[in-house]
């Protein structure tokens, strides 16, 4: 039987979830034993119109990148969204609050009408496109990418966590940082990092995004509870949550 064949792409982005894949070493020589990587860009000059899994690195910017995208989706027969550029549109939807002919001057001042560095609104890739998997981050983790692609490769559905950060970071026995009089997300962000930011002395930016159904009135009392307003969660919310799906207090 032949192995399953693997494509990797990547749109608007830094890039730093396909390091992390490139960092896996050992584990991508096991993965490589099972499954045929066919294109890469970041790691082999090799191009194929024929895959059966494709993982989507980046946020949709151009219009072109949406067309590309369509022709990538129609040829896989699962997709997966690579990362919080991909899966929300990550930061580069803060563009989203700006009007973009003003965002185009700023950053190309006047070089902005060139046609080479046409742009529009950012989108994630399931405002695109059907997405089948999401692994979110920013960066992705490692072993979250290693447990997706595993599962599928043998034929299961993996399952990412939906319930918020704060179940990680209290099994992890951390102070909340809210005690610190800092602005946490991880009562309504998606967990699965295992909390990484609380437990190294950082509040949640919310780069998994929200879970499916944020307790946003559990996160109201929170508020309350430590004398803050719901705009000073919105304020740390606008990082990751710009124009994000499902959209909260707004
Ligand atoms: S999700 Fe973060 S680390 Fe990954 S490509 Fe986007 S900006 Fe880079
Ligand atoms: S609000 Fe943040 S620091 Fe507090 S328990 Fe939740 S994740 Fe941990
Ligand atoms: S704690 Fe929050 S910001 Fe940090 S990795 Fe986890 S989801 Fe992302």
């Amino acid at each position: 039987m032949s192995k399953p064949k693997i494509a990797i792409f990547d749109f608007a982005c830094c890039e730093g979830c396909q390091l992390q894949i490139v960092n896996l070493e050992e584990e991508i020589l096991d993965l490589l034993g099972v499954a045929d990587v066919v294109e890469w860009r970041e790691a082999m000059s090799e191009q194929s119109d024929e895959y059966d899994i494709a993982i989507i690195e980046g946020s949709i910017t151009r219009e072109e990148d949406g067309e590309r995208l369509k022709k990538i989706r129609s040829r896989a027969k699962v997709l997966i969204a690579l990362g919080a550029c991909a899966t929300i549109g990550g930061v580069n939807k803060l563009k989203n609050n700006f009007d973009l002919d003003e965002v185009k001057k700023c950053v190309y001042g006047a070089d902005a009408e060139k046609p080479h560095l046409a742009t529009s609104m950012t989108k994630a890739v399931h405002e695109v496109v059907d997405v089948d998997f999401k692994i979110h981050g920013c960066p992705i983790d490692r072993k979250e990418f290693t447990y997706v692609v595993r599962s599928l490769l043998m034929g299961k559905t993996p399952e990412i966590p939906d319930y918020p950060v704060c179940v990680e970071c209290k099994a992890a026995g951390n102070i909340c940082r809210w005690e610190y009089g800092e602005v946490c997300l991880g009562p309504i962000i998606r967990a699965g990092c295992g909390a990484r930011c609380p437990s190294s002395g950082f509040r949640c930016f919310g780069c998994r995004g929200y879970v499916d159904n944020p307790n946003v009135d559990a996160a109201k009392e929170v508020i309350e509870k430590y004398n803050l307003s719901v705009e000073d969660l919105k304020e740390k919310m606008i990082l990751f949550g710009s124009k994000q799906e499902p959209t909260i207090y707004e």
